[in-house]
């Protein structure tokens, strides 16, 4: 099959059915870079369906690389609230902080300028500078590994073979068209080749599909045994006699940085080791390398402690909370909710 016919192929493709997203453009490279600054780094570890409303509202409140920069952390974690995983929100604003310092306030247009960034790695420097400036770079995650080994039939585990699916992925590449280019195969990824049930009969790649014609598409990719391991934790909800309740900031360092939180600690590694009572309640999380799953226990005492400081309930809005911490909270709430209801119901 040859590279500039799959390359066309895709290309039609995308134009008549690709998405239109606020952060690119079709026919080309999107005018403002900044957008495309914003959208890689919410998109990393996050569909693009949770990401438009909140890039939206982002947008607005910080309409500019300046804007941005100028901003406090605090705010820019409220408007960052919901999506999870706030170190890309710290590596954002301390880019955007370095774009205005180091570079005058124009977007470096160098791989090796954009690395020098702050959480921007590989991947997203290529997909940055292809959207962002039409450069001739290899966008190459998930969606792209998937669609690599189910075209040519590769039937390895992807991480045994990254070089191999590397190398086909920027043959494949239209260096006329890159920007669009690393559109059309991100929405063939998301939209026809999906992980589950793809839609091979609308696939501008059918005909060339080798995992189509030898019917092994839903093996491929080869999945990847490593589960991620488990930690066990107690959370505790502490509230003093004016139902006020404790929460804490995080270190500027270190996982969920600079968020607020309610005291938690490992079981294995108590710090509170607190005398709190135990309820039925627990979350879990999914971080990046493990799963932690959180206990919730409730005390009632007017001292703070852990750096802590009571705050009332209708506040809790005004603070950068992780995901995490969110879940703990409203599992906690709905919780007294029901409990208030079945009371109310017996009376
Ligand atoms: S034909 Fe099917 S499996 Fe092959 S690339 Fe297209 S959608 Fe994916």
């Amino acid at each position: 099959m040859k590279r500039e016919t799959l390359a066309k192929l895709l290309l039609d493709w995308y134009q008549k059915s690709g998405r239109d997203l606020p952060w690119r453009v079709k026919g080309g490279p999107h005018p403002d870079p900044y957008a495309v600054l914003v959208s890689e780094l919410m998109l990393q570890q996050t569909t693009v369906k949770t990401v438009i409303p909140y890039f939206a509202r982002f947008m607005q409140k910080f309409p500019t690389i300046a804007a941005l920069a100028a901003a406090p952390l605090e705010e820019v974690y409220l408007y960052w609230q919901g999506l999870g995983y706030y170190t890309r929100a710290k590596s954002l604003h301390q880019t955007a902080k370095l774009i205005m310092t180091e570079f005058g306030g124009n977007f470096p247009q160098t791989k090796k300028e954009v690395l020098s960034l702050k959480g921007i790695g590989p991947y997203t420097a290529a997909s940055f500078l292809a959207l962002a400036f039409n450069q001739n770079e290899t966008v190459v995650d998930g969606n792209v590994i998937r669609i690599i080994c189910r075209l040519y039939n590769l039937e390895q585990t992807p991480s045994k073979i990254m070089p191999l699916i590397r190398q086909k992925a920027e043959a494949l590449t239209d260096q006329n068209h890159p920007a669009d280019y690393a559109s059309a195969i991100m929405d063939l990824g998301a939209l026809i080749c999906t992980p589950t049930t793809p839609h091979c009969e609308l696939c501008p790649w059918q005909a060339h599909c080798l995992a189509r014609k030898k019917g092994t598409i839903t093996n491929l990719p080869l999945r990847e045994t490593t589960a991620k391991p488990e930690k066990i934790g107690k959370v505790y909800l502490v509230f003093n006699n004016e139902n006020k309740i404790l929460i804490r900031k995080r270190s500027e360092k270190g996982l969920l940085s600079g968020l607020y939180e309610f005291p938690w600690e490992l079981e294995n590694a108590p710090v509170f080791a607190l005398k709190a009572q135990q309820t039925n309640l627990s979350v879990s999380h999914i971080f990046t390398h493990f799963r932690l799953n959180l206990q919730i226990y409730i005390l009632r005492q007017n001292t703070p402690f852990a750096d802590g400081f009571f705050i009332s309930e209708a506040e809790i809005k005004n603070y950068p909370f992780s995901t995490l911490m969110k879940k703990v909270y409203k599992t906690y709430s709905q919780s007294q909710k029901t409990a208030t209801e079945t009371a109310n119901v017996k009376r």
